[in-house]
């Protein structure tokens, strides 16, 4: 027997058992009930709501649910700071910056354990991806600060004002980081807004914006609902900074118009992972798990309609369907964890919805055999086979570790199917060929296209979509430029 048969017969390696890993919680000191951060101080709420931990629903914190008056007291603290912040020399902006992106990178198991806690995601995946990443943006803004003439010459780069920010749940510190490094390098103030069920990394922070003793004012965090969102962006703000689902940027956008106030809008994705026969076939298949089962593929711009070749749909399906049997699902502190807790009961439900009517609809399904845990939000790694392009599966954003498997024979057809969804965000292309790799590049209709790899971040890099995944950049010197007034 050839060393490749004897590999291919050998079981996948599923039946393993690894000894439990679990990351210690006591470097987190939570808090019973949170306020609001407004002007440097904790300020009471008058309401609050509980926030849970994804991977077995237990009570973590109250935290505040703030109000309109809350929203427009951030507002006139961010206000009142601007004035010193925008008029600091750049060089001074950046020593806080600096300072932030420091204390991140010392308190990163600190951070890490909590985004896990709280999000459910696996703590390898807040430890070596959120947390790090948060730290670089803070690190590559900073940089910018003292250079902004030089970055964008002959343009008199000025600060805008007050930003609203509002981030999802998906990478809460990633977000924040985001949006708050280069409003502030930029000159900006800002008031931010953490999703409802991930509030907890972003009011650490202010202990980081207080430890980094950034003057009173120039970061404000609001805890609350959508109502909360909703109020941050009918306020005396500047610009408003939005991640999250396309319904609500549209509602959003409609909300703006005429109003004058800046706009950006991060949202929705149903990205292409596109797989050509001239690949290196198991790395293709190891960046189609990362794709979409990478923090349970509530990634907006997640791989989640793979495009297989279709001379060799049979091998990748086969070499998928055993390496998903390998992924370890399972409590998201334990540092074996590959695919973590659902964030919420709402997104769970929303998961099993869809999958539901991909069965319906006429889809083959598999999901590996794994003992779920009994408390808290879980699904199972899943892919779907013998979809077709009108399938809700293959058009609507599920935002969970389903992947929709469809086939093509052309890099033309590719390109066609590919570019038939509403979205435009991300996109991967696996090809040893690298005219194939422009030439597809140069077609898709996507911010985004990864080649031989995929979900693949860096603060340089310039992010955003086409169509209903929004406009605007992050990341990047094209990230700084929303944040700036060049009249
Ligand atoms: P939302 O778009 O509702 O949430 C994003 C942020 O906006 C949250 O902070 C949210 O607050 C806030 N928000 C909600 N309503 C308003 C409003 N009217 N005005 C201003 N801000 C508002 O996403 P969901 O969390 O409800 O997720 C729903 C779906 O959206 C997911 O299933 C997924 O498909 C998609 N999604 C996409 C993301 C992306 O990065 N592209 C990120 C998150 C979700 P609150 O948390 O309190 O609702």
């Amino acid at each position: 027997m050839t060393e490749l048969a004897k590999r291919a017969g050998a079981p996948a390696p599923s039946g393993w058992t690894y000894a439990p890993a679990p990351e210690s919680t006591e470097i987190v000191r939570l808090r019973d009930r949170y306020g609001l951060f407004v002007g440097g101080e904790w300020l009471d709420a008058t309401e609050h709501y509980t926030t849970v931990a994804p991977r077995d629903e237990s009570p973590l914190a109250e935290v505040g649910q703030a109000s309109a008056a809350d929203v427009e007291g951030a507002v006139a603290a961010a206000r009142g700071a601007f004035g010193t912040w925008s008029k600091l020399p750049g060089s001074e902006r950046a020593k806080y910056m600096f300072r932030i992106a420091r204390i991140l990178a010392e308190r990163s198991r600190e951070f890490a354990v909590l985004e896990s806690l709280n999000g459910g995601k696996p703590i390898k995946e807040s430890r070596d991806v959120d947390v790090p990443l948060a730290a670089a943006h803070f690190f590559y803004y900073a940089g910018w600060a003292d250079k902004l003439e030089y970055a964008f010459p002959n343009r008199s780069p000025k600060p805008l004002g007050v930003a609203g920010q509002i981030i999802p749940w998906n990478f809460p510190l990633l977000m924040l980081a985001w949006k708050i490094a280069p409003a502030l390098a930029a000159g900006n103030t800002v008031v931010l807004k953490p999703a409802e069920t991930t509030p907890l990394t972003a009011l650490l922070f202010c202990d980081v914006v207080r430890q980094a003793e950034l003057p009173p004012g120039v970061v404000n965090i609001v805890t609350g609902d959508g109502s909360t969102g909703a109020a941050l962006v009918d306020a005396e703000i500047d610009k408003v900074a939005f991640t999250g689902s396309t319904d609500v940027g549209k509602a959003i956008q409609r909300r703006l118009a005429g109003t004058g106030k800046k706009l950006t809008l991060e949202l929705g994705g149903k990205a292409a992972n596109i797989v050509f026969d001239d690949c290196a076939l198991d790395q293709a298949v190891e960046g189609i798990v990362n794709g979409i089962y990478f923090n349970q593929g509530h990634v907006c711009c997640a791989g989640s309609r793979l495009f297989v070749q279709e001379s060799i749909y049979e091998p990748v399906v086969e070499k998928l369907k055993r390496r998903m049997a390998t992924l370890r699902v399972g409590d998201p502190l334990d540092k074996n964890t590959d695919v973590g807790a659902i964030n919420s009961r709402m997104q769970l439900e929303k998961i099993e919805e869809l999958v539901a009517a991909g069965t319906e609809e006429g889809a083959e399904i598999y999901q590996p055999p794994c003992d779920l845990p009994e408390k808290g939000y879980w699904f199972a790694p899943t892919v779907f086979t013998n979809v077709a392009q009108s399938y809700r599966i293959a058009q609507e954003e599920i935002f969970g570790p389903v992947l929709s498997v469809l086939t093509f024979r052309t890099p033309d057809e590719a390109v066609e199917k590919a570019n038939n969804t509403p979205y435009g965000l991300s996109a991967g292309v696996w090809t040893e060929k690298g005219s194939r790799i422009l030439w597809m590049a140069e077609r898709l209709r996507a911010g985004v296209v990864w080649a031989n790899t995929f979900n693949r971040f860096d603060p340089t890099s310039p992010f955003g979509g086409y169509k209903e995944s929004g406009f605007g950049r992050e990341g990047g010197l094209h990230g700084m430029e929303p944040y700036l007034d060049f009249s």
